[in-house]
């Protein structure tokens, strides 16, 4: 493949280009929170408005024939991006409805709706729901309430001292009590990529679901579900170069078809009586009510402009720039969580500075107009673990520059001394 011109690449992104703070040059080093969005994606929601906006598998109209064709386009270019069927991809509001979907789906069958072929999701007494420490509270939450509901039990893996998964107990944790296993496939905190298939092996092994928290790994890594081997995968547009208000539940058909569905109404039925009501095949029926069409639109055009520049680029590029961020490492008083060397980790690195507090650093930072995270990004217990309430986080995307992680460090150099902590 010929190389790619980052520089044009980011001239795709008119939000780059403005200035913060009374004139600095924006440095986003945000992406994890939020990707920026390329002109292709803004153009194709103001496009859809503009020439096919109309309600979707419904009427006898070209417009609405207009849009159907157009939203499952990008179902196919969604599924096509992540190695997926696109009877596999049910749109969902982001990546935490997606997971409250499938969370859901397991409390409704186990209170008998769904019938006898909802029999994998149906939880007992004594079974077991496996996550991590490291989770995000979208992949924590939900299976917390779920066990609540239900009477399942919820148990975890442990993070090492490097941010990675503590797998040395596996044969303990994942057992023939254990029903669903989920786990992130990145951390938005430590940047470490999971080991997805030792997790996958542990979970077939005793006929356990597994779900894949994909919302770090289908924007920055080649993604192919079906070669993963998960059951269930939920992701966000907005963080692939997406619209927000719009993300994907991936799910293999054979569980698809056999799961129960939790929001009801219009559009996922197939015939209703005054008494009851049948359900139409996945993915129509998870997909009640009105859809987000010109989010959907864009999140298809975000997976094809990715595909496009080629997803082993992209991640060959963000290795580069996760090296320039971990050289944060070298400037005293800075203690990186998560690991050290690129291998298996991505270009999101949360950090601490000795003596002051996260918000102080994003504050010392914003005020050269680099924006970077601050806070726990919605995982407490990983920050926990590691004994700190908050951490200052930055992360990259196909847009950063080596010139703007520069910038970053020297910046950073100069915190501590600021806050007079040297
Ligand atoms: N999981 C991970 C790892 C995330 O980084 C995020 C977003 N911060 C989510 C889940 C939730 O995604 P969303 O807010 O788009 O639903």
């Amino acid at each position: 493949a010929p190389a790619v011109d980052w520089s044009a690449v980011r001239a795709d992104f008119p939000l780059l280009a403005r200035t913060v703070r009374g004139g600095r040059q924006l440095v986003y080093l945000d992406s994890a929170a939020t990707a920026q969005k390329p002109n292709v994606v803004l153009e194709a929601e103001v496009d859809f408005y503009e020439q096919r906006n109309a309600a979707v598998h419904r009427g006898a109209h070209q417009l609405a024939e207009e849009a159907t064709e157009a939203f499952e386009d990008a179902r196919v270019a969604v599924a096509t991006f992540v190695g997926a069927d696109p009877g596999e991809i049910v749109w969902a509001p982001g990546a935490t409805a997606a997971l409250n979907l499938v969370a859901y789906a397991f409390s409704n069958a186990t209170a008998g709706r769904g019938g006898a072929r909802a029999e994998r999701f149906v939880l007992r007494p004594g079974d077991e729901i496996v996550v991590t420490e490291a989770e995000h509270h979208a992949n924590l939450v939900p299976w917390q309430e779920l066990c609540a509901r239900t009477g399942a039990v919820l148990r975890w893996f442990g993070v090492t001292d490097d941010g990675r998964l503590d797998l040395s107990d596996l044969d303990a944790v994942i057992t023939e009590r254990t029903r669903v296993v989920a786990f992130g496939h990145v951390s938005n905190v430590t940047g470490a990529v999971a080991p997805v298939a030792t997790l996958v092996e542990a979970a077939r092994r005793v006929g356990a679901v597994t779900v894949l928290d994909a919302c770090q790994s289908v924007p920055n890594l080649p993604v192919d579900l079906h070669a993963l081997g998960v059951d269930f995968a939920a992701f966000s547009a907005h963080k692939m170069l997406g619209p927000t208000g719009v993300g994907a539940l991936y799910g293999r058909r054979e569980l698809l078809e056999a799961m129960p569905p939790v929001t009801t109404g219009g559009s996922m039925v197939e015939v209703v009586t005054m008494q009851e009501t049948t359900y139409a095949p996945p993915p129509q029926r998870f997909e009640a009510g009105t859809q987000m069409v010109a989010q959907a639109v864009g999140m298809g055009v975000a997976a094809q402009w990715l595909d496009e520049l080629g997803m082993d680029a992209v991640a060959e590029h963000e290795r580069q720039l996760a090296a320039e961020l971990l050289k944060i490492a070298d400037i005293p008083g800075v203690r990186v969580i998560g690991p050290l060397d690129t291998a298996d980790r991505l270009a999101v690195v949360s950090f601490v500075v000795d003596g002051v507090h996260a918000h102080d650093v994003g504050q010392v930072l914003d005020d050269k107009g680099i924006a970077v995270r601050v806070g726990h990004h919605c995982a407490q217990p990983l920050h926990r673990r590691f004994g700190v309430a908050a951490t200052a986080r930055a992360s990259a995307s196909v847009y950063t520059t080596v010139e703007e992680i520069v910038a970053f460090r020297e910046a950073l150099a100069g915190v501590r001394a600021f806050f007079g902590a040297e």
